[in-house]
């Protein structure tokens, strides 16, 4: 039996009904309505800042050891683990996501609390060298209030990669999970809440809001407390609070939207390549910022593979996530089923063999879930809008290529710099390539593999800034310099 959240958010360190209108999320597997949660209003975000800012600021806090700040990483690191079952189940009901994915995302969660606490542990400041009779030091210290914004896709690895560096670096936590799947970003809060709770920190540390963008979301960018914005989310709202976070001179790190060319070279394995190829795009249903979505093949054997691509596509097994053999499941949400289906549509008006898919499945079975079939589409060129705009939906485009200045030529041609696939036995192809690609990450002879230690993030339109790695929890702090007199030498100006 699935445990809901209640009705509440976690407002200024207190769990009560948002004040603001209700929203139901939905169930994409079955279309039914799960829960009800109340959105919480731009005052109630207004409240959640400013109790914020009173709980970065006490000492209790702000003075606390960072070995003590990571025992709190390392105790929230642990009841997400107690709790994995639940926060995974509750994520796929509320993203439609497969069961084994959600696992994983929850499992991610836990490991980037325990991996911050150690990079917490070892963060030094520095002596530098001086220039005269003074001790010379380099500080980081924390922002104070920053603003989690995540999106659908992700949301308990999205929260956990900036909850747990912000908290880290010692600030207080706005989080806002989006409006269609805010369950997880609740029952999460609850365990964070009881952390703080057990060890007698500010409850006003972390609030979770749950509401649309144009409501919380905007609030929080634009409050003169909050000190820092880190979201994940699409390009056209990454720009807009680009834009108010350049009014206040804030920083902002903006993880974005992404169209990743995955390559596969004459020479490639075109078994490992086929199967890369599959998971890098149909896993998540393609609703992943790293979906490889473009996929470029040597001329010479585009038609072998892109045949058996295709014969192996119409295999995938499409279910509801909490099957463990689905292998593709629902969409977040009938209205994005509808936005994907549109797309796919407007490729076939002009002109796209539609090869596989095309359409949602057929039948009583799926009448109610936002299922769509994967699709391989082609025939069209590379300025084809289905080349260049993100469909993140089931829907691959593949494109043949002639040599490697062609491929390179076509595989920047994008706004968007998120990831890249490499499938090649050589790698003099492999290391010349990856440095030409311009892309945040690049994966040779394998695709969508993470570590919590290797810094993440877009070139060009798919962001700005890293998340991740031993220097996550510096992009939530402030620098300051120290200059320490250590003799009576005298001053200028002095007698
Ligand atoms: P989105 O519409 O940009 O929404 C993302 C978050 O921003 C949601 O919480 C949303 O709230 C909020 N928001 C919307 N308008 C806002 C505003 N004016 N001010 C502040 N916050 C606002 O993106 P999405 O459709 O949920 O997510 C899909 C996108 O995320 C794709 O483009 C994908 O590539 C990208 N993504 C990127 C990464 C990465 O790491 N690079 C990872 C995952 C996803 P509401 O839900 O209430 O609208």
């Amino acid at each position: 039996m699935l445990e809901l959240p209640a009705d509440e958010a976690l407002i200024a360190g207190e769990w009560r009904r948002g004040a603001g209108p209700p929203v139901d999320t939905v169930d994409p597997a079955t279309g039914r309505t799960l829960t009800t949660v109340h959105s919480v209003s731009a005052e109630e975000t207004h409240e959640a800042a400013e109790r914020a800012a009173e709980a970065a600021a006490e000492p209790v806090w702000r003075e606390l050891r960072p070995h003590l700040r990571a025992r709190l990483l390392h105790r929230i690191a642990e009841l997400i683990e107690h709790d994995a079952d639940r926060l995974a189940d509750l994520q796929t009901a509320d993203t439609g996501k497969s069961r084994t994915e959600t696992g994983a995302l929850v499992s991610s969660a836990a490991g980037t609390f325990r991996y911050t606490a150690a990079a917490l542990e070892t963060a030094e400041d520095a002596v530098t060298p001086s220039r005269g009779p003074y001790v010379t030091l380099s500080l980081h210290e924390p922002i104070g209030v920053v603003g989690a914004i995540t999106p659908w896709n992700s949301p308990v690895a999205s929260d956990a990669q900036k909850l747990a560096p912000a908290l880290a670096a010692g600030n207080a936590v706005l989080l806002k999970p989006a409006e269609w799947t805010p369950l997880v970003a609740l029952a999460l809060g609850r365990l964070v809440h009881r952390a703080l709770e057990e060890a007698a920190l500010p409850a006003g540390l972390l609030s979770v809001l749950p509401g649309p963008g144009s409501v919380v979301g905007e609030a929080i960018v634009g409050h003169p407390r909050v000190g820092k914005v880190a979201f994940t989310g699409g390009t056209a709202t990454g720009r807009r609070i680009g834009r108010v976070a350049a009014e206040k001179v804030m920083p902002v790190s903006l993880e974005l939207g992404g169209k990743s060319p995955t390559i596969v070279f004459e020479d490639a394995d075109l078994e490992r390549a086929l199967a890369g190829v599959m998971f890098g795009i149909f896993s998540s249903s393609g609703q992943s910022c790293v979906a490889g979505s473009r996929l470029f093949v040597a001329r010479s054997r585009y038609e072998e593979f892109t045949d058996e691509l295709v014969a192996r596509t119409r295999d995938l097994r499409v279910g509801p996530g909490t099957d463990p053999d689905t292998q593709v499941a629902p969409l977040v949400h009938h209205r994005h089923r509808d936005a994907v289906a549109a797309h796919v549509e407007r490729a076939r008006a002009e002109g796209a063999r539609v090869r596989c898919g095309g359409r949602a499945p057929e039948g009583e079975r799926w009448r109610d879930g936002a299922y769509y079939l994967p699709t391989v589409l082609d025939g069209l060129p590379h300025s084809a809008a289905v080349c260049q705009e993100e469909i993140f939906g089931p829907v691959l485009v593949a494109l043949p290529f002639d040599d490697e200045d062609d491929l390179v030529a076509q595989a920047n041609d994008s706004v968007y710099g998120l990831a890249c696939g490499i499938w090649t036995a050589d790698h003099r192809t492999a290391w010349r390539v990856a440095r030409r690609i311009e892309a945040g990450t690049v994966w040779i002879n394998t695709y969508k593999q993470f570590s919590v230690s290797t810094p993440f993030g877009g070139m060009k339109d798919s962001g700005l800034g890293r998340e991740k790695g031993r220097e996550a929890i510096r992009g939530y702090q402030r620098q300051k310099s120290l200059y320490w007199s250590t003799d009576d030498h005298p001053l200028p100006w002095a007698g």
